[in-house]
């Protein structure tokens, strides 16, 4: 895949709808000429200060928008490519939750994050880690900062499904002496990656990335929506989560509260579930890697029914979150074998195949060989990966024809309301329509992975049995 246009300047990633709003660019300019802004799509996307700018092309380099070497860094960083193609390097995988009740009743999964962040700081591994938190003042703006003790690791959990410019911290990172572990969504990882390219001095710098399992973030235009439906304006805004397990547990509602302290508690169907073929930024239907393949240590959600009976069996609320994760490095295979029978975690080995179908990596990976045919239909720009991910089986048969042509459709509605949503009349008209309908029309697109669930589709099946399509050599261009 590649672009059909050239990539120049960032202004071009913004332009052609490639920007994933990671904040890298801004992060790495010496001449601090580069902002992060919020756009009339919803999204934060770099604005540049033409006076300052001098064209160094530093901003381009680092830009996981426009494109990332998939094979080449699979080759630095693990030495290999994977065996598992749709999980990603994986040496172990995890189910379990942090036996510290504070981060279980404040985390947004099992806790695992916090708790491996804590535990790290407190052995001395690291200094402290770069997380990501809704600012005290104005709840509804994100902050990526270094945190260095318990409070402000706590501080920071909960999951941000709004796109945050986290690689901005970049500039910090360098500047601050001492060794950091980096938690952040797979584009900001792989903007870290390729800053390490740039300055080597990062690897060591950085001495654990933590990946969070992404299958997108809404625009911010979802942040309107949802505060019109419960009538309150911004500026009235005292708490937000979109994921809190206050009221009916993990795997969670939102929760608002406003500075009056009327408390607004939204089921996850109409503030997350159906909403999410409104709001889904566009950049997302083109990223192949839910999993995050590149940090050493990825989470999610547990959402494996054996491991939920298992842990319940043993005595578990799992209303309190379950998490998973995949140990994809040598370094956090020693940290993972550290906290393994202490008194921190609970920890139980699964099955990779399992975690994979969980994570549902496979359908993001296969979205590469619909959404880039829309992105090309509305002349968008096409990310250059340079590899492709295989379908294999019975491809030209009548019935995955009309499947492909289905998807193609159902892909193209989600490109058209990022486009629509731009103007206010069409985010008005949005308020009114039940999201509940919209869902159902585009959820199709979504049953391959269903489908592996049943052992019935070939093509998800091909995929997780590790075949490949191109090695990646030869098409890629930076
Ligand atoms: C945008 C987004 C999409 C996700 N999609 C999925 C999914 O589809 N399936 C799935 O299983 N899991 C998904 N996750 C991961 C999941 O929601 C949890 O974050 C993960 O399981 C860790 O839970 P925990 O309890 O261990 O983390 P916690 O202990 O609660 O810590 C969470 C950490 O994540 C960091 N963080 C939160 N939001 C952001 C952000 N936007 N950018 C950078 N850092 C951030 C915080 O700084 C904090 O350190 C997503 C997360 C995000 C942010
Ligand atoms: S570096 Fe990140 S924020 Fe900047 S243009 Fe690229 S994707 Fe967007
Ligand atoms: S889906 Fe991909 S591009 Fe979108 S926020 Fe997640 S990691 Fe970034």
């Amino acid at each position: 895949m590649t672009n059909q246009r050239p990539i120049k300047t960032v202004g071009d990633v913004v332009a052609q709808h490639l920007c994933t709003s990671c904040g890298a660019c801004a992060g790495v300019c010496p001449e601090e000429a580069v902002g992060m802004a919020l756009t009339r799509f919803g999204i934060l996307a770099p604005v540049i200060d033409h006076d300052r700018c001098t064209i160094c092309g530093l901003c381009v380099q680092v830009c996981p928008g426009h494109s990332f070497d998939f094979v080449a860094q699979h080759n630095r960083i693990h030495g290999t490519l994977p065996e598992h193609v749709a999980l990603g390097p994986c040496l172990e995988v995890y189910t379990g939750y942090t036996r510290d009740e504070e981060i279980l009743r404040v985390s947004q999964s099992g806790g695992a994050v916090s708790t491996i962040l804590l535990f790290c700081i407190e052995k001395g591994l690291i200094d402290g880690a770069v997380v990501t938190r809704w600012q005290k003042e104005k709840p509804l703006v994100a902050e990526t900062y270094i945190a260095r003790t318990r409070e402000a690791v706590l501080a920071a959990t909960g999951s941000k499904y709004n796109p945050v410019a986290a690689a901005e911290s970049l500039r910090t990172l360098l500047a601050t002496p001492g060794r950091f572990a980096f938690v952040g969504t797979s584009c900001q990882i792989q903007a870290m990656r390729k800053a390490e390219l740039i300055y080597p001095e990062l690897s060591d710098k950085i001495a654990l990335y933590l990946g969070l399992h992404c299958l997108g973030v809404f625009t911010y235009h979802f942040h309107g929506q949802v505060l019109h439906k419960v009538g309150l304006g911004h500026e009235q805004v005292a708490y937000f989560r979109q994921r809190d397990k206050v009221w009916r547990g993990w795997p969670c509602d939102m929760r608002i509260v406003d500075k009056q302290g009327r408390v607004f508690d939204i089921d996850a169907k109409q503030s997350r579930l159906d909403p999410r073929s409104f709001f889904t930024a566009w950049r997302c239907q083109l990223c192949f890697d839910k999993a995050n393949e590149f940090c050493d240590l990825s989470f999610g959600d547990c959402r494996i029914a054996s491991m939920h009976a298992l842990h319940a069996r043993n005595g578990h609320d799992l209303l309190k979150g379950l998490s998973e994760f995949v140990v994809r490095t040598e370094r956090a295979r020693g940290i993972i074998g550290q906290l393994i029978g202490g008194d921190r975690m609970v920890l139980e080995p699964a099955d990779s195949d399992a975690i994979a179908r969980s994570i549902g990596v496979a359908g993001k990976k296969l979205g590469l060989n619909t959404f880039p045919s829309v992105a090309r239909m509305f002349r968008l720009g096409i990310p250059a990966y340079g590899v492709r991910f295989a379908v294999a089986g019975k491809r030209h048969s009548r019935r995955s024809r009309l499947a492909a042509l289905w998807d193609v459709i159902a892909s193209a509605y989600w490109c058209y309301v990022y486009l629509l949503l731009q103007y206010g009349w069409f985010r008005r008209a949005v308020m009114r329509i039940p999201h509940a309908w919209i869902w159902s029309f585009t959820r199709r697109s979504g049953r391959r992975v269903e489908w592996v669930e049943h052992g019935a589709d070939s093509r998800l099946r091909m995929v997780s049995e590790n075949r490949w399509e191109g090695d990646g050599s030869g098409g890629f261009s930076e």
